[in-house]
C-alpha cells in the first residue's frame, strides 16, 4: 500500500476514534465538528502535556480533575506534588507530570506574579517557541499544538512517539526534519483532519505502539495490515518472542540470559482504573 493510501486509512481510523473519544469531556465538539479546546493558553499546555504521556481518555480525565478539584491554577501551584498526583489518579506517570505542572506554575508565578500564559498571545511564533523552551520537559509538540490552535500555523504537530509510529507504518521516511514532516503531513490532509489525526496518533503511541519495541502490542493493532514494521518483524510481536524464549533461558546454564521483565507501567495505566478521577 502506498504511503498516501496508508495516510487516508489512518484518517479513517482517527475519525472513528474521534467519535468515541470526544463526548464526555471538556473538549466538546462544536456543531461544525471542530474540537472546542480550552480557551486559555496555560490550560492548553497542561492538557496537551498530559496527552503526550497518557491515553486520550486518561489525559482528559486528568485535566478535568485538575480543573474541578482545585479552585484555580494558583491553588494547584501551592498544593503538594502528592495532591496533584492524586488528582491525576496516581497513574504511573503522575509523578513526572505533577512535577512538570508544579514547576511550570511556580516559574510563572515567580517571574510574572501571575499564573497565566496569556501574555504569549501577543508574541511572534519564534518568541512563543523560545519562551516555552525554558520548560525543559515540555514536549516540542506541545508548543506546536499551542501555536496551531491559536494561530494560522499549517502543521500537524509531531512528537517523537508519533514519528516512531509513522516510521513503523512506512508513512514517514527517515531523514526529513520534524518541521518538514509536520508541514508535509498537514498539506496531505483535509485541514480539518489534521488535529484529529494528531490526537489519534498520540493515543496510539501510548496505548498500542510506544517507541520501546518491547512494549508494542501488534496483535491488538488495527493497522497491522498496512504496517511495514509488522511485515518485517515476521508478524510476531517481540514481547511474545521474548516470552516464548524465557523458559529455555531460565533452564539454560547461560547466566547472561535476561531475567523476565518487571510488569510495565503502561500496562498498569491501561488496565487499572484511575482511582480518583474515574467519576
Ligand atoms: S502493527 Fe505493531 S508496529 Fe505496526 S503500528 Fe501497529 S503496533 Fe505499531
Amino acid at each position: 500500500m502506498k504511503a498516501h493510501d496508508k495516510l487516508q486509512t489512518l484518517v479513517e481510523e482517527a475519525v472513528s476514534f474521534g467519535k468515541q473519544w470526544s463526548p464526555r469531556n471538556s473538549l466538546r465538539k462544536t456543531e461544525g465538528g471542530e474540537r472546542d479546546y480550552p480557551q486559555k493558553l496555560l490550560d492548553l499546555v497542561i492538557f496537551h502535556q498530559l496527552h503526550v504521556v497518557l491515553s486520550a481518555e486518561h489525559a482528559l480525565r486528568g485535566y478535568r480533575a485538575l480543573k474541578e478539584d482545585f479552585v484555580d491554577w494558583n491553588e494547584v501551584r501551592v498544593s503538594s506534588i502528592r495532591e496533584i498526583q492524586e488528582a491525576l489518579g496516581l497513574c504511573p506517570n503522575s509523578l513526572e507530570l505533577s512535577v512538570f505542572i508544579k514547576d511550570l506554575l511556580e516559574l510563572l508565578h515567580r517571574e510574572r506574579q501571575d499564573v497565566s500564559l496569556e501574555f504569549l498571545a501577543e508574541k511572534s511564533l519564534g518568541e512563543i517557541r523560545q519562551y516555552l523552551k525554558r520548560f525543559r520537559t515540555l514536549d516540542t509538540s506541545t508548543a506546536e499544538f499551542l501555536i496551531r490552535t491559536r494561530r494560522e500555523h499549517p502543521v500537524l504537530p509531531l512528537s517523537h512517539s508519533m514519528e516512531v509510529v509513522l516510521n513503523r507504518l512506512g508513512i514517514l521516511g527517515k531523514g526529513d526534519s520534524r518541521p518538514k514532516n509536520e508541514k508535509t503531513l498537514h498539506e496531505s490532509l483535509d485541514p480539518s483532519q489534521s488535529l484529529l489525526l494528531h490526537h489519534y496518533l498520540l493515543n496510539h503511541a501510548v496505548e498500542v505502539c510506544p517507541p520501546d519495541e518491547n512494549e508494542i502490542d501488534c496483535p491488538s493493532c488495527n493497522l497491522r495490515h498496512m504496517c511495514a514494521f509488522y511485515a518485517r518483524s515476521g508478524k510476531k510481536p517481540r514481547r511474545i518472542q521474548e516470552k516464548n524464549a524465557r523458559p529455555a533461558a531460565r533452564h539454560s546454564k547461560d547466566r547472561s540470559a535476561k531475567a523476565p521483565r518487571a510488569s510495565k507501567p503502561r500496562d498498569i495505566a491501561k488496565h487499572k482504573p484511575l482511582r480518583k478521577i474515574s467519576r
